[in-house]
């Protein structure tokens, strides 16, 4: 098996969006694995960290996170542009608020395509340590689109141990190293149960899938995630289980990931050089920045 991570930075030739250091893709082979779950504890553990923290919920067929992180009013607007909506710390733009749910179905390339460069030309994000992009599951039209558009600091994966979704994971990964976007990692999701009552641990999935494809990816292995009804409970309510019940094990391995994650990127260093740059100008200019 090759070697997956080319340890490139960010691709060649894109534009940084404004204020935002590191763009990071939350992917999955296959829907259903925990993906929005987890893009939404990470985003909230890192903004808990003291980050600036943004969310794109760019999951045109299932865009959950409005629900899972709590917000039902849709963004405002000032002077054309779109504001985020803002929840524990992150601020958050979701396909949920724009599309209703059975016109996104329909949806083809170029109109995903579109909302995407909306996404990050019309919203106010601000200055952002990270935007986290969940992404629609699979390696379709989203995932090139985003590459095309924004230097993706790095790609994560999320998966369950089994092998029907290591596999779409190992292809979904791969495209993202074919458009040079550095692998930071997989994510075992629902990885194991803790039975409340006896403290037996069940791999319902079976177990290890995650780091063997990682180890095969010759990529990081971030961490397991449990399946718990504490974490569903979470994303069903509005309060991630990281703010919910921050003392618990659950809470503590998004954290535990999160901080990985961060310090990954910090070794890469991925979008630093640009931003510099960026900032640079932006003092030398001063008041007239934007003129
Ligand atoms: P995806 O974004 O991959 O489609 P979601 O994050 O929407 O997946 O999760 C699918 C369902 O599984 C949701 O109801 C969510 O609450 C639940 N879920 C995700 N991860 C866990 C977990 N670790 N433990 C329990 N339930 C989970």
């Amino acid at each position: 098996m090759p070697e997956l991570n080319p340890g490139s930075s960010a691709q060649e030739g894109r534009h940084l969006i404004p204020g935002v250091r590191k763009v990071i893709a939350v992917s999955s082979g296959k829907g259903g694995v925990g993906k929005s779950t987890v893009a939404v504890n990470l985003a909230v553990a890192l903004s808990l960290n003291g980050s600036k923290v943004g969310l794109l919920d760019a999951d045109i067929y299932g865009p959950n996170t409005p629900m899972m992180m709590g917000v039902e009013k849709p963004p405002e607007q000032k002077d054309g542009k779109i504001v985020p909506a803002e929840s524990h710390g992150v601020k958050l733009i979701s396909m949920g608020f724009f599309v209703p749910e059975e016109t996104a179905v329909v949806w083809r390339g170029p109109m995903v395509h579109t909302a995407i460069q909306q996404f990050f030309r019309d919203v106010l994000w601000g200055e952002l340590d990270y935007l986290l992009i969940d992404l629609p599951p699979g390696t379709g039209d989203a995932q090139l689109t985003l590459s095309q558009l924004v230097p993706l600091s790095g790609a994560i994966a999320v998966t369950t141990p089994q092998e029907v979704a290591l596999h779409d994971v190992r292809k979904g990964l791969m495209m993202f190293q074919k458009v040079n976007v550095p692998l930071l990692g997989i994510i075992e999701n629902m990885s194991y149960f803790v039975c409340g009552h006896c403290g037996h641990r069940t791999d319902i999935f079976s177990h290890g899938g995650g780091e063997r494809a990682a180890e095969k990816l010759g990529i990081p292995f971030l961490g397991r995630i449990p399946i718990d009804p504490a974490i569903r409970d979470g994303g069903d309510t509005g309060r991630p289980i990281v703010v919910a019940d921050p003392q618990s094990p659950q809470a503590a391995a998004f954290r535990d990931i999160a901080a990985k994650i961060a310090a990954r990127l910090a070794e890469t260093g991925a979008g630093e050089e640009e931003q510099g740059v960026e900032r640079l100008l932006k003092k030398i200019k001063g008041p007239f920045a934007d003129k």
